[in-house]
Protein backbone atom coordinates (compact mmCIF):
# COMPACT_ATOMS: atom_id res chain seq x y z
CA UNK A 1 0.00 0.00 0.00
CA UNK A 2 1.79 3.65 -0.69
CA UNK A 3 1.51 6.32 1.34
CA UNK A 4 -0.99 7.91 0.25
CA UNK A 5 -3.54 4.80 0.25
CA UNK A 6 -5.62 6.03 3.39
CA UNK A 7 -3.83 4.73 6.58
CA UNK A 8 -1.88 7.71 7.14
CA UNK A 9 1.45 9.17 6.42
CA UNK A 10 4.60 7.20 6.38
CA UNK A 11 5.50 8.80 9.11
CA UNK A 12 1.95 7.71 10.94
CA UNK A 13 3.34 4.08 9.81
CA UNK A 14 6.74 4.12 11.46
CA UNK A 15 5.33 5.75 14.89
CA UNK A 16 2.85 2.62 15.19
CA UNK A 17 6.22 0.42 14.41
CA UNK A 18 7.96 2.89 17.13
CA UNK A 19 9.67 5.03 15.44
CA UNK A 20 13.48 5.12 15.23
CA UNK A 21 15.58 2.97 17.74
CA UNK A 22 16.40 6.24 19.66
CA UNK A 23 16.57 9.38 19.76
CA UNK A 24 19.77 11.40 19.77
CA UNK A 25 20.49 14.75 21.00
CA UNK A 26 21.35 15.89 17.90
CA UNK A 27 17.75 15.14 16.49
CA UNK A 28 15.56 17.50 19.02
CA UNK A 29 14.68 20.67 16.84
CA UNK A 30 16.70 23.31 17.68
CA UNK A 31 14.50 26.29 16.97
CA UNK A 32 11.27 24.56 19.07
CA UNK A 33 14.20 24.17 22.08
CA UNK A 34 14.87 28.04 21.73
CA UNK A 35 11.10 29.19 21.99
CA UNK A 36 10.22 26.89 24.58
CA UNK A 37 13.52 28.12 26.69
CA UNK A 38 12.35 32.00 25.76
CA UNK A 39 8.46 31.18 26.77
CA UNK A 40 9.51 29.51 30.03
CA UNK A 41 12.69 30.62 31.26
CA UNK A 42 15.59 27.84 32.03
CA UNK A 43 16.69 25.66 33.30
CA UNK A 44 13.50 23.74 31.62
CA UNK A 45 13.26 20.31 31.34
CA UNK A 46 11.72 19.29 27.96
CA UNK A 47 9.30 16.36 27.69
CA UNK A 48 8.04 15.05 24.50
CA UNK A 49 5.39 11.95 25.18
CA UNK A 50 4.89 10.84 21.42
CA UNK A 51 8.18 9.84 22.19
CA UNK A 52 7.15 8.07 25.01
CA UNK A 53 4.61 6.28 22.64
CA UNK A 54 6.93 5.44 20.44
CA UNK A 55 9.16 3.25 23.00
CA UNK A 56 6.04 1.90 24.36
CA UNK A 57 5.49 0.39 20.74
CA UNK A 58 8.92 -0.98 20.12
CA UNK A 59 8.76 -2.81 23.45
CA UNK A 60 5.10 -4.31 22.57
CA UNK A 61 6.81 -5.12 19.04
CA UNK A 62 9.62 -7.14 20.67
CA UNK A 63 7.72 -8.97 23.35
CA UNK A 64 4.02 -9.46 22.45
CA UNK A 65 3.27 -12.23 25.27
CA UNK A 66 4.52 -10.32 27.80
CA UNK A 67 3.07 -7.80 30.56
CA UNK A 68 4.91 -5.28 30.22
CA UNK A 69 4.85 -2.57 33.12
CA UNK A 70 6.71 0.75 32.97
CA UNK A 71 8.34 1.83 36.29
CA UNK A 72 6.43 4.61 37.29
CA UNK A 73 9.80 6.18 38.89
CA UNK A 74 11.99 7.02 36.01
CA UNK A 75 8.92 9.78 35.42
CA UNK A 76 5.87 10.21 37.04
CA UNK A 77 4.09 13.00 35.58
CA UNK A 78 0.50 12.53 35.11
CA UNK A 79 0.69 12.89 30.96
CA UNK A 80 3.70 10.22 30.92
CA UNK A 81 1.55 7.33 33.13
CA UNK A 82 -1.43 7.78 30.76
CA UNK A 83 0.27 7.59 27.93
CA UNK A 84 2.03 4.50 28.44
CA UNK A 85 -1.27 3.21 29.69
CA UNK A 86 -3.05 3.88 26.75
CA UNK A 87 -0.42 1.83 25.06
CA UNK A 88 -1.45 -1.02 27.06
CA UNK A 89 1.58 -0.99 29.54
CA UNK A 90 0.36 -1.34 33.52
CA UNK A 91 2.44 0.92 35.52
CA UNK A 92 4.75 -0.50 38.19
CA UNK A 93 5.07 2.04 41.49
CA UNK A 94 7.33 2.10 44.29
CA UNK A 95 5.97 3.97 46.94
CA UNK A 96 2.32 5.08 48.27
CA UNK A 97 2.94 8.59 46.32
CA UNK A 98 3.50 6.40 43.07
CA UNK A 99 0.98 4.35 44.04
CA UNK A 100 -1.59 7.28 44.73
CA UNK A 101 -0.22 9.05 41.27
CA UNK A 102 -1.38 6.25 39.21
CA UNK A 103 -4.98 5.93 40.72
CA UNK A 104 -5.35 9.56 40.33
CA UNK A 105 -4.22 9.22 36.55
CA UNK A 106 -7.12 6.77 35.81
CA UNK A 107 -5.19 3.73 36.22
CA UNK A 108 -7.02 1.09 36.59
CA UNK A 109 -6.16 -1.14 39.95
CA UNK A 110 -5.91 -3.90 38.10
CA UNK A 111 -2.60 -2.53 36.07
CA UNK A 112 -1.27 -0.84 38.81
CA UNK A 113 1.64 -3.03 41.06
CA UNK A 114 3.14 -1.61 44.13
CA UNK A 115 6.81 -3.08 44.87
CA UNK A 116 7.67 -2.93 48.42
CA UNK A 117 10.93 -2.09 49.46
CA UNK A 118 11.14 -1.86 53.02
CA UNK A 119 8.29 -0.42 53.42
CA UNK A 120 7.49 2.27 55.75
CA UNK A 121 4.04 2.14 57.84
CA UNK A 122 2.55 5.02 55.93
CA UNK A 123 3.37 3.17 52.39
CA UNK A 124 1.53 -0.37 54.13
CA UNK A 125 -1.84 1.74 55.65
CA UNK A 126 -2.14 3.44 52.26
CA UNK A 127 -1.85 1.09 49.71
CA UNK A 128 -3.95 -1.61 51.74
CA UNK A 129 -6.52 1.35 51.77
CA UNK A 130 -6.45 1.28 48.17
CA UNK A 131 -6.14 -2.04 47.69
CA UNK A 132 -9.68 -2.04 49.56
CA UNK A 133 -11.03 0.67 46.83
CA UNK A 134 -9.17 -1.21 43.72
CA UNK A 135 -9.07 -4.90 44.86
CA UNK A 136 -7.05 -6.17 42.00
CA UNK A 137 -3.90 -4.16 42.60
CA UNK A 138 -0.98 -6.24 42.79
CA UNK A 139 1.28 -6.28 45.99
CA UNK A 140 5.01 -7.13 45.49
CA UNK A 141 6.77 -8.08 48.56
CA UNK A 142 10.62 -9.36 49.35
CA UNK A 143 10.80 -10.32 52.77
CA UNK A 144 9.00 -12.26 55.50
CA UNK A 145 8.19 -9.58 57.38
CA UNK A 146 6.94 -7.32 54.71
CA UNK A 147 4.15 -10.12 54.15
CA UNK A 148 3.70 -10.44 58.03
CA UNK A 149 2.85 -6.37 57.91
CA UNK A 150 0.21 -6.99 54.75
CA UNK A 151 -1.47 -9.78 56.92
CA UNK A 152 -1.91 -7.44 60.08
CA UNK A 153 -3.32 -5.06 58.22
CA UNK A 154 -5.72 -7.27 56.65
CA UNK A 155 -4.40 -7.83 52.86
CA UNK A 156 -5.27 -10.63 51.34
CA UNK A 157 -5.26 -9.70 48.05
CA UNK A 158 -2.68 -10.44 44.83
CA UNK A 159 0.80 -10.85 46.34
CA UNK A 160 4.05 -11.44 44.28
CA UNK A 161 7.12 -12.66 45.59
CA UNK A 162 10.15 -10.82 45.31
CA UNK A 163 13.37 -13.18 44.77
CA UNK A 164 16.62 -11.98 45.07
CA UNK A 165 18.37 -13.97 42.08
CA UNK A 166 21.53 -13.80 43.17
CA UNK A 167 23.25 -11.91 40.14
CA UNK A 168 23.04 -8.49 39.45
CA UNK A 169 24.02 -5.91 36.73
CA UNK A 170 23.86 -2.16 36.15
CA UNK A 171 26.17 0.91 34.84
CA UNK A 172 27.16 1.95 38.48
CA UNK A 173 27.46 0.06 41.36
CA UNK A 174 24.73 2.37 43.02
CA UNK A 175 22.13 0.93 40.81
CA UNK A 176 23.16 -2.95 40.75
CA UNK A 177 20.04 -4.50 42.59
CA UNK A 178 19.65 -8.13 41.80
CA UNK A 179 22.60 -9.61 44.33
CA UNK A 180 22.04 -7.24 46.85
CA UNK A 181 20.76 -8.87 50.58
CA UNK A 182 18.84 -5.71 50.34
CA UNK A 183 16.23 -6.85 48.01
CA UNK A 184 14.32 -9.98 47.42
CA UNK A 185 13.91 -13.27 49.35
CA UNK A 186 17.11 -15.73 48.72
CA UNK A 187 16.20 -18.43 46.12
CA UNK A 188 16.48 -21.25 48.71
CA UNK A 189 13.60 -19.31 50.96
CA UNK A 190 11.13 -18.95 47.72
CA UNK A 191 9.86 -22.16 47.92
CA UNK A 192 8.02 -21.73 51.81
CA UNK A 193 7.41 -17.87 51.01
CA UNK A 194 5.84 -18.78 47.77
CA UNK A 195 3.50 -21.52 49.77
CA UNK A 196 2.53 -19.16 52.36
CA UNK A 197 1.38 -16.62 50.44
CA UNK A 198 -0.33 -19.29 48.21
CA UNK A 199 -2.42 -20.48 51.13
CA UNK A 200 -2.85 -16.89 52.81
CA UNK A 201 -3.42 -14.46 49.40
CA UNK A 202 -3.80 -14.65 45.86
CA UNK A 203 -0.48 -15.36 45.09
CA UNK A 204 0.86 -13.20 41.66
CA UNK A 205 3.36 -15.01 40.47
CA UNK A 206 7.56 -14.21 41.18
CA UNK A 207 9.82 -11.11 40.48
CA UNK A 208 13.11 -9.68 40.45
CA UNK A 209 15.29 -7.00 39.19
CA UNK A 210 18.70 -6.73 38.74
CA UNK A 211 19.89 -3.46 38.47
CA UNK A 212 19.49 -0.63 35.48
CA UNK A 213 21.34 -0.73 32.13
CA UNK A 214 21.38 -4.13 30.17
CA UNK A 215 23.19 -3.67 27.09
CA UNK A 216 24.31 -5.95 25.03
CA UNK A 217 27.74 -6.30 27.27
CA UNK A 218 25.88 -7.31 30.16
CA UNK A 219 23.18 -9.65 28.13
CA UNK A 220 24.76 -12.63 30.19
CA UNK A 221 23.77 -11.43 33.39
CA UNK A 222 20.19 -10.54 32.25
CA UNK A 223 20.42 -14.47 31.09
CA UNK A 224 20.96 -16.16 33.73
CA UNK A 225 18.81 -14.31 36.21
CA UNK A 226 16.33 -15.41 33.82
CA UNK A 227 17.18 -18.91 33.98
CA UNK A 228 17.23 -18.93 37.50
CA UNK A 229 13.46 -17.55 37.68
CA UNK A 230 12.21 -20.15 34.90
CA UNK A 231 13.86 -22.77 37.03
CA UNK A 232 12.05 -21.70 40.17
CA UNK A 233 8.52 -21.06 38.46
CA UNK A 234 8.96 -24.66 37.05
CA UNK A 235 9.79 -25.68 40.88
CA UNK A 236 7.16 -23.98 41.96
CA UNK A 237 4.93 -25.41 39.40
CA UNK A 238 5.67 -29.08 39.80
CA UNK A 239 5.10 -28.63 43.57
CA UNK A 240 1.08 -27.54 43.07
CA UNK A 241 1.95 -23.43 43.35
CA UNK A 242 0.81 -22.32 39.99
CA UNK A 243 3.29 -19.24 39.11
CA UNK A 244 1.15 -16.79 36.94
CA UNK A 245 3.35 -14.46 36.11
CA UNK A 246 7.29 -14.73 36.28
CA UNK A 247 8.08 -11.07 36.25
CA UNK A 248 12.17 -10.00 35.71
CA UNK A 249 12.12 -6.64 36.17
CA UNK A 250 13.32 -3.59 33.85
CA UNK A 251 17.06 -2.36 33.54
CA UNK A 252 16.76 -2.28 29.69
CA UNK A 253 19.61 0.21 28.83
CA UNK A 254 19.67 3.60 26.58
CA UNK A 255 22.61 4.73 24.73
CA UNK A 256 23.83 7.89 26.84
CA UNK A 257 26.93 8.40 24.57
CA UNK A 258 26.44 9.93 20.98
CA UNK A 259 28.44 6.97 20.04
CA UNK A 260 27.15 4.27 21.73
CA UNK A 261 24.67 1.88 19.62
CA UNK A 262 21.10 1.51 20.53
CA UNK A 263 19.93 -1.44 22.78
CA UNK A 264 18.94 -4.47 20.61
CA UNK A 265 15.67 -4.70 22.08
CA UNK A 266 15.00 -7.94 19.59
CA UNK A 267 17.96 -9.50 20.87
CA UNK A 268 17.09 -8.75 24.71
CA UNK A 269 13.69 -10.50 24.17
CA UNK A 270 15.41 -13.24 22.35
CA UNK A 271 17.48 -14.26 25.18
CA UNK A 272 14.91 -13.87 27.75
CA UNK A 273 12.31 -15.96 25.71
CA UNK A 274 15.20 -18.59 25.41
CA UNK A 275 16.97 -18.51 29.15
CA UNK A 276 13.16 -18.57 30.82
CA UNK A 277 12.04 -21.76 28.69
CA UNK A 278 8.86 -23.32 28.93
CA UNK A 279 6.12 -21.65 32.11
CA UNK A 280 3.05 -21.99 32.46
CA UNK A 281 2.22 -18.57 33.59
CA UNK A 282 3.30 -15.45 31.68
CA UNK A 283 6.22 -13.65 31.30
CA UNK A 284 5.94 -9.63 32.58
CA UNK A 285 8.94 -6.77 32.12
CA UNK A 286 9.46 -3.87 33.89
CA UNK A 287 11.27 -1.01 32.23
CA UNK A 288 11.47 2.70 33.02
CA UNK A 289 13.93 4.31 31.97
CA UNK A 290 13.69 2.65 28.26
CA UNK A 291 10.11 4.07 28.28
CA UNK A 292 11.08 8.08 29.15
CA UNK A 293 14.86 9.11 28.77
CA UNK A 294 15.51 9.67 25.36
CA UNK A 295 11.78 11.59 25.52
CA UNK A 296 13.32 14.70 27.58
CA UNK A 297 15.96 17.01 27.09
CA UNK A 298 17.07 19.10 29.82
CA UNK A 299 18.07 23.18 28.66
CA UNK A 300 19.66 25.36 30.41
CA UNK A 301 21.76 28.79 30.12
CA UNK A 302 25.42 29.78 30.42
CA UNK A 303 25.62 32.39 33.18
CA UNK A 304 29.76 32.73 33.59
CA UNK A 305 32.32 31.72 31.31
CA UNK A 306 36.14 31.62 33.14
CA UNK A 307 39.44 30.28 31.55
CA UNK A 308 40.87 28.14 33.38
CA UNK A 309 44.52 27.27 32.83
CA UNK A 310 43.31 23.53 32.02
CA UNK A 311 39.83 24.23 30.11
CA UNK A 312 37.03 26.55 30.28
CA UNK A 313 34.36 26.29 32.79
CA UNK A 314 31.26 27.82 31.54
CA UNK A 315 28.51 28.03 34.78
CA UNK A 316 25.10 27.42 34.02
CA UNK A 317 21.85 27.49 35.42
CA UNK A 318 21.05 24.11 36.01
CA UNK A 319 23.13 21.61 38.20
CA UNK A 320 22.69 18.52 40.79
CA UNK A 321 19.92 19.72 42.13
CA UNK A 322 18.32 19.58 38.40
CA UNK A 323 20.41 16.76 37.00
CA UNK A 324 21.49 14.72 39.83
CA UNK A 325 22.49 11.16 37.46
CA UNK A 326 26.16 13.24 36.84
CA UNK A 327 27.05 13.79 40.30
CA UNK A 328 25.52 10.58 41.96
CA UNK A 329 26.63 8.11 39.02
CA UNK A 330 28.93 10.33 37.28
CA UNK A 331 26.68 9.65 34.43
CA UNK A 332 27.48 10.64 30.89
CA UNK A 333 24.60 12.96 29.34
CA UNK A 334 25.25 14.48 25.66
CA UNK A 335 25.57 18.12 25.41
CA UNK A 336 25.08 20.62 22.82
CA UNK A 337 25.26 24.31 22.08
CA UNK A 338 21.68 25.62 20.70
CA UNK A 339 22.89 28.68 19.44
CA UNK A 340 22.87 29.36 15.68
CA UNK A 341 26.65 29.17 14.50
CA UNK A 342 27.94 27.44 17.58
CA UNK A 343 29.58 24.59 16.04
CA UNK A 344 31.83 27.17 13.63
CA UNK A 345 33.22 28.12 17.05
CA UNK A 346 36.55 26.38 18.11
CA UNK A 347 36.15 23.14 20.21
CA UNK A 348 37.67 23.62 23.68
CA UNK A 349 37.61 21.59 26.51
CA UNK A 350 34.42 22.97 28.58
CA UNK A 351 33.47 21.35 31.92
CA UNK A 352 29.54 22.54 32.40
CA UNK A 353 29.09 23.74 36.23
CA UNK A 354 26.39 24.13 38.03
CA UNK A 355 25.53 26.86 40.68
CA UNK A 356 25.74 24.77 44.11
CA UNK A 357 29.41 24.70 46.13
CA UNK A 358 29.87 21.37 45.50
CA UNK A 359 32.70 19.83 43.15
CA UNK A 360 30.15 17.41 42.02
CA UNK A 361 28.17 19.82 40.60
CA UNK A 362 29.01 19.43 36.83
CA UNK A 363 26.96 18.39 34.50
CA UNK A 364 30.45 17.45 31.97
CA UNK A 365 33.96 18.44 32.86
CA UNK A 366 36.40 18.60 30.10
CA UNK A 367 34.30 17.70 27.47
CA UNK A 368 35.23 19.08 23.66
CA UNK A 369 32.36 21.79 22.85
CA UNK A 370 32.27 25.02 21.26
CA UNK A 371 33.65 27.65 23.44
CA UNK A 372 31.14 28.65 25.00
CA UNK A 373 29.73 32.40 25.42
CA UNK A 374 27.32 34.16 28.32
CA UNK A 375 24.05 33.87 27.73
CA UNK A 376 24.07 30.68 24.97
CA UNK A 377 21.45 27.93 25.25
CA UNK A 378 22.45 24.64 26.24
CA UNK A 379 20.41 21.02 25.69
CA UNK A 380 21.60 17.77 27.69
CA UNK A 381 20.82 14.73 25.99
CA UNK A 382 18.71 11.97 27.73
CA UNK A 383 17.03 13.56 30.87
CA UNK A 384 13.52 11.95 30.53
CA UNK A 385 14.12 9.23 32.70
CA UNK A 386 15.20 9.69 36.82
CA UNK A 387 15.74 13.92 35.31
CA UNK A 388 13.18 15.82 37.01
CA UNK A 389 12.43 12.64 39.52
CA UNK A 390 15.35 12.98 41.44
CA UNK A 391 15.86 17.04 41.32
CA UNK A 392 15.90 18.11 45.15
CA UNK A 393 15.47 22.01 46.44
CA UNK A 394 19.01 21.20 48.35
CA UNK A 395 20.58 24.95 48.53
CA UNK A 396 17.14 26.07 48.69
CA UNK A 397 17.28 26.54 44.74
CA UNK A 398 13.44 25.46 43.25
CA UNK A 399 12.75 23.07 41.15
CA UNK A 400 12.37 24.02 37.27
CA UNK A 401 9.54 23.52 35.05
CA UNK A 402 8.79 20.89 32.86
CA UNK A 403 6.93 21.51 29.55
CA UNK A 404 5.87 19.87 26.69
CA UNK A 405 7.64 20.20 23.25
CA UNK A 406 4.40 21.50 22.36
CA UNK A 407 4.55 23.78 25.34
CA UNK A 408 1.88 22.60 27.72
CA UNK A 409 3.13 22.45 31.65
CA UNK A 410 3.81 18.85 32.87
CA UNK A 411 5.11 20.59 35.86
CA UNK A 412 5.65 24.39 36.58
CA UNK A 413 8.53 25.79 38.15
CA UNK A 414 8.50 26.34 41.52
CA UNK A 415 9.19 29.29 43.11
CA UNK A 416 11.22 30.54 46.24
CA UNK A 417 8.02 30.82 48.15
CA UNK A 418 7.43 27.30 47.23
CA UNK A 419 10.97 26.17 48.83
CA UNK A 420 10.09 27.66 52.20
CA UNK A 421 6.21 26.78 52.16
CA UNK A 422 7.12 24.02 54.95
CA UNK A 423 8.92 25.69 57.00
CA UNK A 424 7.38 26.61 60.54
CA UNK A 425 5.17 29.92 60.48
CA UNK A 426 7.13 32.98 60.65
CA UNK A 427 6.65 34.40 64.84
CA UNK A 428 4.45 37.83 64.66
CA UNK A 429 6.53 39.95 66.76
CA UNK A 430 9.66 40.27 65.05
CA UNK A 431 12.62 39.47 67.20
CA UNK A 432 15.63 41.53 67.58
CA UNK A 433 19.20 40.87 68.58
CA UNK A 434 18.03 42.36 72.02
CA UNK A 435 15.36 39.86 72.84
CA UNK A 436 18.25 37.12 72.29
CA UNK A 437 19.81 35.54 75.63
C1 LIG B 1 13.75 1.01 39.12
C2 LIG B 1 13.07 -0.28 38.89
C3 LIG B 1 12.73 -0.68 37.60
C4 LIG B 1 13.08 0.12 36.38
O1 LIG B 1 14.44 0.22 36.15
P1 LIG B 1 14.94 0.91 34.80
O2 LIG B 1 16.42 0.81 34.85
O3 LIG B 1 14.49 2.31 34.83
O4 LIG B 1 14.35 0.14 33.68
C5 LIG B 1 11.99 -1.84 37.46
N1 LIG B 1 11.67 -2.60 38.53
C6 LIG B 1 12.01 -2.26 39.78
C7 LIG B 1 11.60 -3.12 40.91
C8 LIG B 1 12.73 -1.08 40.00
O5 LIG B 1 13.06 -0.76 41.25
Amino acid sequence: MSADEGDGSADDRAAAEGGPTVRRLADWDRKTLRSLADEHGTPLYVFDPARVRENCRRLENAFPDAEIQYAAKAHTARETLQTAHDEGLAIECASAGEVRRALRAGIPGQHVTYTAVNPPAADLDYVVDAWREHPDLTITAGAADTIDRLEERGFDGRLRLRINPGVGAGHHEKVVTGGHPKFGAGLDRAPDLAARIAESFAFAGIHAHAGSGISGDDLEDHRELVRRMGDLARDLESSGIPVETVDVGGGFGVPYREDAPALNLDAVADATREALGQIEGQLAIEPGRYVVADAGVLLTRVNTVKEAPEMVVGGVDAGMTTLLRPAMYDAYHAVRNLEQGASDRDAVGVTIAGPVCETADLLCENRPLPRPARGDLLAVGNAGAYGYEMASTYNSRPRPAEVTLAGETLRRAETLADVSRLDAPEPTTPRSHEDQP
